[in-house]
């Protein structure tokens, strides 16, 4: 590493004059990303031996520490509150689930005791400087801060948790939500927030996200949907399949009411809190006409034998076409 430049602040992407508590947060934000216990990447032991180095470098000075530990405490005052996103199906949401959900938790290295670094037996040469006790920065040859000019060191970074002073517990928890939540609720859990210093652990607050499937929205507490339908069925009215997001229901349509393409299904949307029935909302339909393709030469001969037969009476059953056609005859001398 001496060979090259040492840039600790480019190494944790911050600018020159960034302050403590920035570095702190660039810190740990590398640090999750290429800890070797969740980053396979071959590179991420070394990567991160290098964020923790650029760290210990910013860090390194007693006076500097001291007030980083206040820019620590000022920065977490909601302590062992966790705030995530529940993402949720439809489906899921309507009936209620209990869904597995990752808590991504760091825990205090009892190896090191959140050190990152335990003391050696044997002194070492120092890795960082290869034992001349110097680093090359943008300022020039400079005292290596990680074994403080000595070139040698006490004290080797920690294998259990890497350096990082933390351990990577995460855990998988069944979030029990009741039926017919609404996107934007927020669920309470005590006990699965971060863990705080006295062995106790904050609050998660859970949001409630609805996957977006392509077919259905949701208005308030009403489904809304476009289906493809016949056209000939929407004419001549009969029993079509609607595809409610529970499963297909099956409604009459009645002919009188073609004009109006839209379908409500009166509660047959989202259900109430808890799952009422009473509360739930409307499924809406737009029905999106269908012309039939691929029409064999008997199925033209029957369409057209209808439409000449509707032609013969072309003002009640094509009114609009009617019209047109009066204006232009009118029209002509
Ligand atoms: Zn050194
Ligand atoms: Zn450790």
């Amino acid at each position: 590493m001496s060979e090259r430049l040492f840039d600790p602040h480019g190494i944790l992407e911050v600018a020159e004059d960034a302050d403590l508590a920035t570095i702190r947060r660039a810190f740990r934000r590398l640090a999750m990303r290429w800890h070797p216990d969740r980053n396979a990447d071959p590179a991420a032991t070394e990567r991160f031996r290098e964020i923790r180095a650029a760290f210990d470098w910013l860090t390194g000075d007693p006076d500097v520490a001291e007030v980083d530990n206040g820019g620590e405490a000022d920065a977490e005052p909601t302590a062992g509150d966790r705030h995530e996103t529940l993402d949720l199906s439809l489906v899921e949401a309507m009936l209620g689930c209990d869904k597995p959900f990752v808590i991504r938790r760091q825990r205090h290295c009892e190896a090191c005791d959140g050190e990152g670094s335990v003391a050696l037996s044997h002194t070492r040469l120092c890795d960082f400087c290869h034992g001349s006790g110097k680093v090359r920065t943008a300022h020039g040859l400079e005292k290596c801060h990680i074994c403080s000019g000595r070139g040698y060191v006490q004290r080797a970074t920690c294998d259990s948790c890497a350096g990082s002073g933390e351990v990577v517990a995460d855990k998988t928890v069944a979030i029990h939500v009741g039926a017919g939540m609404l996107p934007g609720e927020v669920l309470r859990l005590k006990g699965l927030g971060h863990e705080l210093a006295n062995g106790s652990a904050g609050t998660l607050f859970l949001t409630i996200r609805l996957v977006d499937d392509g077919l259905f929205r949701l208005d308030g507490r009403d489904i809304l949907s476009s289906q493809p339908v016949s056209m000939l069925r929407l004419m001549a009215g009969g029993r079509v399949s609607i595809a409610a997001p529970l499963g297909p229901v099956l409604i009459d349509l009645d002919p009188d009411q073609i004009a109006g393409r839209e379908l409500r299904l009166a509660g047959k949307g989202y259900p109430g809190r808890g799952g009422s029935l009473d509360d739930a909302g409307d499924l809406v339909v737009t029905l999106e006409p269908c012309l039939p393709e691929q029409l064999d030469e008997p199925q033209r001969r029957g369409l057209g034998r209808l439409e000449d037969q509707l032609q013969r009476d072309r003002a009640t059953h094509f009114p609009e076409l009617d019209a047109w056609w009066q204006a232009y005859l009118a029209s002509r001398p």
